[in-house]
């Protein structure tokens, strides 16, 4: 296969295995970071390790010009398969009181409108209608989405639900033009995203109330992006998967 996968995030945590697991099926991974260059590099460093074939290009997917320089790179790295729109943010947990105006439009800019014009990005180069030739679009959402996340970050909850009803809309809208598009909510992932919200110990103090009564790791939502991603989900479209031990 010599399709590229862009996975934004792609550097650390679900994002990281997300690309590590992408190379594996085949695909020339072009990830996109934040900051954490040497992250980045690593990643890119362990996929060439195996044979594989990754770049790594910064890109904050609250910037416009960033996401059109992310697409410009994999362009030249050959022809796009798939987008992960896996970059996304928490805050510090807070009630909506004290929510400042610049906390709530960073959280929308971050995980919603990053993903959207990431994904009008992915559509005007796999869509039939625009001459390509299909595609895979992964929308990493949350089981916040259902939850609301009360007296913690209703804010990152309510951008989720907007990206489980864009999963479905956008699914809906290219349907008939080769693309797919779903989502998935994972559920208490060990990642760094919880310590960037203040509380690195968050997803294994509330493992308790998971009926599975464990966190997940990455690697268990990587299988099922790609999962997602590959020709054995071919029928799937407008579907959001709960990754989340029954959560
Ligand atoms: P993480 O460990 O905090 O990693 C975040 C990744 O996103 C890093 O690669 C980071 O890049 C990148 N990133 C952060 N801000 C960005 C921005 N403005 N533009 C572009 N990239 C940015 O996060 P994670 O836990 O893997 O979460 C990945 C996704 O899964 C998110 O959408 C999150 O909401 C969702 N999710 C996670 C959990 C969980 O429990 N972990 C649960 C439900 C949903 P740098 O390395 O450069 O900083």
């Amino acid at each position: 296969m010599d399709r590229v996968a862009i996975i934004t995030g792609g550097s650390r945590g679900i994002g990281r295995a997300a690309a590590l697991a992408a190379a594996n099926r085949g695909y020339r991974v072009c990830i996109g970071y934040a900051s954490n260059e040497a992250a980045a590099r690593e990643v890119v460093g362990k996929i060439e390790a195996s044979n594989g074939k990754a770049i790594a290009v910064r890109c904050d997917v609250a910037s416009e010009d960033d996401i059109l320089a992310l697409f410009k790179a994999a362009d030249d790295f050959g022809p796009l398969g798939a987008l992960v729109n896996n970059a996304g943010v928490v805050d510090v947990s807070a009630r909506l009181d004290d929510m400042s105006a610049d906390r709530l439009h960073r959280m929308m800019t971050i995980n919603i409108v990053g993903s959207m014009l990431c994904a009008r990005e992915a559509v005007k180069r796999m869509s039939t209608r625009h001459g390509g030739q299909g595609g895979v679009i992964i929308n990493l959402s949350s089981v916040a989405a259902k939850l609301g996340s009360p007296n913690t970050y209703v804010d990152y909850a309510a951008s989720k639900g907007a990206i489980d009803t864009f999963t479905l809309g956008l699914a809906y809208e290219v349907a008939n033009e080769g693309i797919r598009v779903a989502g998935i909510r994972p559920g208490l992932i060990d990642t760094d995203i919880h310590a960037s919200g203040g509380e690195p110990d968050r997803a294994y103090r509330l493992a308790k109330n998971v009926p599975m009564q464990r966190v997940g790791t990455a690697d268990e939502i990587a299988n099922a992006i790609v999962w997602l991603m590959s020709d054995e989900a071919s029928y799937v479209t407008g579907s959001i998967l709960d990754v989340s031990g029954g959560r």
